[in-house]
């Protein structure tokens, strides 16, 4: 335990993590008066939505379309809420087709709009429009749980949790009898690292949901939402303290206490938030009895989510024009991530290709191709840190690069000679970076078959100590800005802040 310090007043909440969950949370609690500490270890802020420069062009690392931009949508409300939303410049995405898919030498659009789902697959499978019918409902019913209908009733959650007991790949197939319209279907799995087994009918309704009815792109990258957010939460009277890793959450009585930093500062606080991986979290916090060693040993047997290898593409200007849809390229029918007992986890091979919006060009200068790729791949190198990981991750990471742009240019013949330099990130980036335990893209895998073992509440055994972020059920942009309120809610109630969102 670490006394507290003598002169600092301590903070009401002290939230530890700059991704989207924190920045919800710092300034929606800082918007309701409480005096809120942002802390974040790396230099920049923004987590997953930082994005780096080269060359003059930012380059955007974990956020390349999110759903529920439209007007009255939910997500557009709780920026417009957080008074980030002026600030954004969103870009909407191809109605007819905001994503497109290309499997077996076909190519199918996903249309925005649940009427335009529906007369678009059911001309491509003119024998299913009932099937699609069906499937397209419950994908409606099930989105419309994060609606501002709900939020008017003081609804962010309604705790019904029978759609996260069923398993998505399991309701695709009962749902869909034709393999190839499942399998078309079931496509976007890769980008929530979709687990055939396990991943949650709800967390794939909620995506495909939120992009069928507003998929939009953030133009000229998404590092300026968290200088939104920023300064947002600097006006409402919040610190935000970067390069400040906390390397301890202090308790004492069965309280938190505060932090401690890695310059040896604590910075007192009445409750902490950590958006944080759980694991990191409870490696933070200093020994309680309130904190059992059984409930750890869970905790670090959970399922992380698969990593995500990227190559980022800076193109030559005005050389390679910008696509308003994401393309899904597959060399086979591999949707989901397969885990048979005993052996390696079979993943998708298949590419997901999407370039960046700038506010000024028809071209883009970012191309980004991102493949799913399992932690074991990278244990040789394990043991070693950012830049010094030596020749034999090069050259693996070279012979991946080489592999995915020969695969793209398949599909974008023209792409190679557009390339002016190549970056690449790969799940040990990740949890580097943003200390996401083998670099797991989206945090713990919820588990439809044990949802109550995986399903992370935002309350602790500690009652001024809350949990936030990508872990606790639903990751992305959507679900973390929805859990962060959630976490919320603990402090502020949820009907207050619902209906106070809904209002705004
Ligand atoms: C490659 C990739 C592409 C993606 N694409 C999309 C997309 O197109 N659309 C979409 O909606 N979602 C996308 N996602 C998912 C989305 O980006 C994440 O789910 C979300 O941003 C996670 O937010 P978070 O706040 O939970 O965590 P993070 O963004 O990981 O934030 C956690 C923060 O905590 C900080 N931290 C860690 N340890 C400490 C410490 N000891 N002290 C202080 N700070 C610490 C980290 O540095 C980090 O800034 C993508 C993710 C990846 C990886």
């Amino acid at each position: 335990m670490t006394a507290p310090h003598p002169v600092l007043q301590p903070y009401d909440v002290l939230i530890i993590g700059s991704g989207m969950s924190g920045m919800v949370c710092a300034a929606t609690l800082s918007r309701e008066g409480m005096n809120v500490c942002l802390i974040e270890k790396n230099p920049v802020f923004g987590g997953c939505l930082q994005s780096f420069r080269r060359h003059g062009v930012q380059i955007d690392t974990g956020v390349h379309y999110v759903g529920a931009l439209g007007e009255g949508q939910i997500m557009r409300q709780i920026l417009h809420y957080n008074k980030v939303l002026p600030h954004l410049h969103l870009r909407q995405m191809d109605q007819n087709g905001f994503e497109t898919l290309h499997m077996e030498g076909k190519t199918y659009l996903h249309p925005m709009g649940y009427e335009r789902q529906q007369e678009t697959f059911s001309q491509y499978f003119p024998q299913h429009k009932d099937e699609i019918r069906r499937l397209l409902d419950t994908l409606h019913t099930i989105g419309n749980k994060l609606s501002l209908e709900n939020f008017r009733q003081g609804i962010i959650d309604d705790n019904d949790r029978t759609y996260m007991q069923l398993s998505a790949a399991g309701f695709l197939e009962q749902t869909i009898s034709d393999p190839l319209l499942r399998d078309i279907y079931s496509s976007s799995a890769t980008i929530i690292a979709g687990e055939h087994d396990s991943t949650p009918l709800y967390h794939y309704a909620m995506v495909r949901h939120s992009n069928i009815i507003g998929a939009y792109r953030f133009e000229d990258g998404s590092q300026h939402i968290a200088n939104a957010y920023l300064q947002t939460i600097q006006s409402q009277g919040g610190t935000t303290l970067s390069n400040t890793p906390v390397t301890s959450i202090c308790v004492s009585n069965g309280l938190v206490t505060g932090v401690e930093t890695s310059s040896g500062e604590f910075l007192p606080a009445r409750n902490i938030i950590s958006t944080l991986h759980p694991v990191e979290t409870f490696r933070l916090l200093e020994q309680t009895p309130l904190v059992r060693k059984a409930y750890l040993t869970r905790l670090k047997s959970l399922q992380n989510s698969s990593g995500l290898f990227s190559l980022y593409l800076l193109m030559k200007p005005n050389s390679f024009p910008y696509l308003n849809t994401v393309h899904f390229l597959f060399e086979d029918r591999k949707t989901w991530i397969r885990r048979p007992t005993g052996k390696t986890p079979e993943l998708p091979t298949s590419l997901m290709l999407s370039t960046q919006a700038h506010h000024d060009s028809p071209y883009t200068r970012l191309v980004c191709l991102m493949k799913l790729m399992d932690y074991s791949e990278l244990l040789p190198w394990e043991q070693t840190i950012v830049e010094h990981r030596g020749e034999s991750y090069l050259e693996f990471k070279h012979l991946h690069q080489e592999q995915m742009i020969n695969q793209a240019e398949n599909y974008f013949p023209g792409l190679k000679k557009s390339i002016q330099a190549v970056y690449t990130s790969t799940p040990l980036t990740y949890r580097d970076y943003i200390a996401s335990p083998q670099g797991g893209a989206f945090g713990i895998n919820t588990d439809s078959r044990f949802l109550l073992g995986t399903l992370i509440s935002p309350r602790t055994r500690i009652p001024n100590l809350f949990l936030s972020g990508q872990s606790l059920s639903l990751s992305g942009i959507l679900g973390t800005s929805v859990t962060a309120l959630l976490t919320c809610s603990n402090l502020i109630g949820e009907k207050y802040l619902a209906q106070k969102i809904a209002n705004e």
